[in-house]
C-alpha cells in the first residue's frame, strides 16, 4: 500500500530580484491558467494532452514563459476545471465561470532540480537550508527553503518525493511557500490473532479487546451541532422577507471561518485518536477491527427522511467517519499494525453474553443508550457492545448458529476523556494497566 504525505517549506525572504523573476513568471501563469480553465470548462475538456496539444502554438507565440509551464498549466486547468464542473453537476457552483483564487505554480521535474533533491547548504550556526533551483524567465535561480523536523523525519525515513511540486507566493514577506509530496510504499501485513475493534458514534469513540473496553468522550457531535447552529445563525440573519439573500461578503467569510475552525477541531481530535489507538495495538500486538464504511454512505445519509434523523445523519456524516477510518489505516500501516475491515450490519442486533440475534432495542433503551437481551437479560452500553461484537464477526462470517461462547464476556470498561490524547502512548498506558487486571 502506498502512502502519501503533503509537507509545506517557507522560503527565507527573497531579493527584490529573485522574487521580481518568480512573479514574472506567477502573474504570466495566472492570466494563462484563468483562460485555459474557463476554455476546458466551455468545451467539456478533461485531458490535459487534448488542451495543450490545442493551444501550445499560441501559447508560445503570445507568451515567454519556459516551455514546460505550458505543460503544467494544462494540467493546473483542467483539474480545476473537473471540479468545477463536478460542482456544478450537483448544484454545488455558485458562480456561472469558476472562480480562481489561491494560484500556486506547479512544478515538474524539469522546472526545479528535482533529480539533486534534496541538496542542503549549512550555515555557520549549523542550520541545514534546502536549496532547490527553479527555471524563470532570467534562468535559473535558487531558492532557499527552511527544512523542518517533520521534513527530516521523513527523509531519513525513506520517503520519496514526488516530482510535482506546488509553490505558492507570499507578495508581503517576499517569500514562497513550496508543497513537497513525499510517498512510500509500504508492505501488506499479516493478520494476528487477537483483535481490537473500534467502534465510531457521534459523542465517543469506543474500543477495545476481550479484555477491556474504552470508551473516549469526543463530543464530535455536540462541536458539530454547535458549530452548525453559529453559521445557521449567520445565514438566518440575512433572511429578508420571504425570499433569502446571499450573506454579504462578511458574513461569507464568517460562515467560512466556522466551517473551517470546525473541521480543523475535528481532524485535529481525529487523528490524535488515531494515533493513539494504533499505538496501543502496536503494543498489544493485535489487529484493528474497523467498521466497512458503506461506499455510498454519504449518499444515503442525505436520502434519508425525517427532520431529527436528518440531523443525526448529517451529524454522523459531518463527524467524518470516513476521515478517522483513513486516519487508523494510515498511522497503522506506517506503524505496522495490521487492519481488518468487517460488514456492521448486525454488531447492534447481537448479545455478546448469549448470542441472541436480532434484538431490536424498544425505545427507553434507545434514549438511554443501553442494549438490553430479552434471552439473558444481559445489559451494558450500546456502543461497548457494538466493540464486543466487532470482535467477534472477524474472521468469522455471522450466522445463527455460531454464537459466541455463553459466558464468555466480562471484560474490564473504564471512560475517559479526550484531553488525554495529547498525551503520547496515553492510550498503551491506560490499555496496558486494564489488561492486567
Ligand atoms: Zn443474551
Amino acid at each position: 500500500m502506498k502512502l502519501t504525505r503533503t509537507i509545506v517549506l517557507e522560503s527565507y525572504p527573497l531579493t527584490k530580484r529573485k522574487f521580481r523573476a518568480i512573479k514574472e513568471v506567477y502573474d504570466e501563469y495566472s492570466e494563462i491558467l484563468k483562460f485555459l480553465t474557463d476554455y476546458a470548462v466551455e468545451n467539456r475538456i478533461k485531458n490535459p494532452l487534448k488542451l495543450r496539444k490545442h493551444f501550445y502554438d499560441e501559447l508560445k507565440e503570445k507568451h515567454s514563459l519556459p516551455t514546460h509551464y505550458y505543460y503544467t498549466v494544462c494540467q493546473d486547468a483542467v483539474t480545476r476545471a473537473k471540479k468545477f464542473i463536478e460542482l456544478k453537476k450537483k448544484g454545488e457552483a455558485r458562480t456561472e465561470k469558476p472562480v480562481i483564487r489561491n494560484v500556486s505554480l506547479w512544478l515538474d521535474d524539469v522546472l526545479w532540480d528535482y533529480k539533486r533533491f534534496p541538496q542542503f547548504n549549512t550555515l555557520r550556526n549549523g542550520r541545514k537550508i534546502l536549496v532547490i533551483g527553479l527555471t524563470t524567465k532570467i534562468g535559473r535561480i535558487k531558492l532557499p527553503l527552511k527544512p523542518h523536523k517533520l521534513f527530516f523525519k521523513y527523509i531519513n525515513e525513506g520517503w520519496n518525493v514526488k516530482a510535482g511540486v506546488k509553490l505558492r507566493i507570499v507578495e508581503k514577506e517576499r517569500k514562497t511557500l513550496a508543497y513537497f509530496v513525499f510517498e512510500k510504499e509500504f508492505d501488506e501485513l499479516e493478520v494476528t490473532g487477537s483483535f481490537l475493534s473500534v467502534d465510531y458514534n457521534v459523542d465517543n469513540v469506543s474500543f477495545g479487546t476481550h479484555e477491556f473496553l474504552i470508551q473516549v468522550g469526543t463530543d464530535l457531535g455536540r462541536l458539530t451541532r454547535f458549530y452548525s447552529d453559529v453559521r445557521k445563525n449567520i445565514q438566518e440573519s440575512h433572511l429578508v422577507g420571504w425570499k433569502r439573500k446571499l450573506p454579504s461578503g462578511k458574513s461569507r467569510k464568517l460562515l467560512k471561518k466556522f466551517g473551517q475552525r470546525k473541521m480543523n477541531r475535528r481532524v485535529d481530535l481525529q487523528r490524535k485518536l488515531a494515533k493513539r489507538l494504533v499505538e496501543l495495538a502496536r503494543e498489544l500486538n493485535v489487529t484493528i477491527v474497523l467498521e466497512r464504511v458503506p461506499k455510498n454512505f454519504n449518499q444515503k445519509v442525505t436520502k434519508k427522511r425525517g427532520k431529527n434523523e436528518k440531523r443525526l445523519r448529517n451529524t454522523l456524516h459531518n463527524i467524518g467517519m470516513n476521515g478517522f477510518q483513513r486516519f487508523v489505516l494510515e498511522k497503522a500501516v506506517e506503524f505496522g499494525v495490521p487492519v481488518v475491515f468487517v460488514n456492521p450490519s448486525y454488531s447492534s442486533q447481537v448479545c455478546p453474553h448469549c448470542g441472541a440475534f436480532r434484538i431490536k432495542p424498544d425505545d427507553d433503551a434507545l434514549r438511554r443508550r443501553v442494549f438490553k437481551c430479552p434471552v439473558c437479560g444481559f445489559s451494558l452500553d450500546r456502543d461497548f457492545v457494538a466493540v464486543l461484537n466487532l470482535l467477534w464477526l472477524f474472521p468469522f462470517s455471522l450466522k445463527a448458529d455460531e454464537p459466541p461462547v455463553e459466558g464468555s464476556v466480562s471484560p474490564v470498561m473504564l471512560v475517559v476523556e479526550a484531553n488525554l490524547l495529547h498525551h503520547k502512548n496515553s492510550l498503551v498506558v491506560i490499555g496496558q494497566g486494564l489488561q492486567q487486571k
